[in-house]
Order: C-alpha cells, then structure tokens, then sequence
C-alpha cells in the first residue's frame, strides 16, 4: 500500500506514520529524516540551498524520493510523511509513482495551538517536553538535567496560527486529488492508529 499521511503540526502524525508503517511492514518515508540523513554529494547539494537560504526546489526533492521509491523495502509500499505540501508537489510526485490513498489526521486549530504551545525545551541540554501532553515534574525545570525550559520562539500562538492557515490553504487542496480517509486526531494515539487501520480495512 502506498500512502500519504498529512495533517496539521500537533496531530501526531509522525508517531501514526510510525505505528502504521511497523503494522504493515513498509517504511516509513518522512522527507524531514530523508534531508537530515543525507550524505556525500546529496549532502552538499541540500546544504548549499540551506546555506544560501534557497527555498528547497520540489525538483530535488523528487530526485530524492525517486531513489528512496526504487530501494528494496519499498517494493511492498510505503508510507510518505511531509510530502506532498501542496497541490503543485503533488502533481510532481504523481508524475513519479500511483498513491492509493491519503490518511487525514484531523485536529481543530484550538487543539493544534493548546498542544503546540505546550512545547519546552531545557536550555541546557535540549531535551524537549510538552507541559499539555509530556508534562516534566516541574513545569519550570528539565527532568534530567535542571536546566530551565523555554518555549521556543517559533511556537507562540501566532506564529503556530500562521502554520495552520498555510496548512488549510495549501495541503489540504491536496485531498482533491486521492482517495482520502479523514481520521479524528484528538484521541489517545493507540486509539488514533486503531481508527486508522479501521478505515484502511488492515
Ligand atoms: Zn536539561
């Protein structure tokens, strides 16, 4: 089965991604590990769009799945996470390979914002917690070092909002395009991924 996960920041997508991947036995391609992970030249071409600060160009992106598409533990299928963003990717990527369906992971804009600004990390040693959702025992300290947790600067409300509304604006289009299924984010995450498998019929 080859399918596209989407859904808002907050949604927990990534950790249904994974849960659903290890269900079927595919992997689980998420564009943000494909870009971390890269070595050698590929490397040296991302950073250079990075270093410069270049938007990303779709094309590569494609030349990058392309390749991860053609490898061995993808002959049974896959799981694609962070791709496509928009309509215009989308396309690209239906240029390259056929994609039976999309998993929606639904959450309201109120919970995306509670969640997302529940976000802390430890200016010590980075380690991240979540004062709604991975809540540390003391809500001003880091659990493993005791270094004091701030909120980063990119997830107060407003900038989460403006994330949201791009998302509705562009990757939701995306739906139009595939066979969907529309899965009600705001649960636990085991019963998420029992919902999910449900709707697939797996
Ligand atoms: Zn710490």
């Amino acid at each position: 089965m080859k399918l596209i996960l989407i859904g808002p920041q907050g949604s927990g997508k990534g950790t249904q991604a994974k849960l659903l991947a290890s269900k079927l036995g595919v992997p689980h391609i998420s564009t943000g590990d494909l870009l971390r992970g890269a070595t050698g030249k590929l490397r040296a071409k991302i950073d250079s769009y990075i270093v410069a600060g270049n938007l990303f160009p779709d094309e590569l992106m494609l030349e990058i799945l392309e390749k991860r598409f053609s490898e061995e533990d993808c002959k049974n299928g896959w799981i694609l996470d962070g791709f496509p963003r928009n309509l215009k990717q989308a396309k690209m990527l239906d240029e390259i390979t056929r994609v039976d369906k999309v998993v929606e992971i639904s959450i309201s804009d109120e919970e995306a914002v509670r969640r997302l600004g529940g976000r802390v990390s430890c200016e010590k040693c980075g380690a991240g917690f979540n004062l709604v959702t991975m809540p540390p025992q003391d809500s001003e300290k880091c659990d493993k070092c005791g270094g004091k947790l701030v909120q980063r600067a990119d997830d107060t409300e407003e900038a989460i909002r403006k994330r949201l509304e791009i998302y509705h604006r562009e990757t939701e289009p995306i739906l139009t395009r595939y066979e969907s299924v529309k899965i009600n984010g705001e649960k636990s995450a085991e019963e998420v991924q029992k919902d999910i498998q449900r709707e697939l019929g797996i």
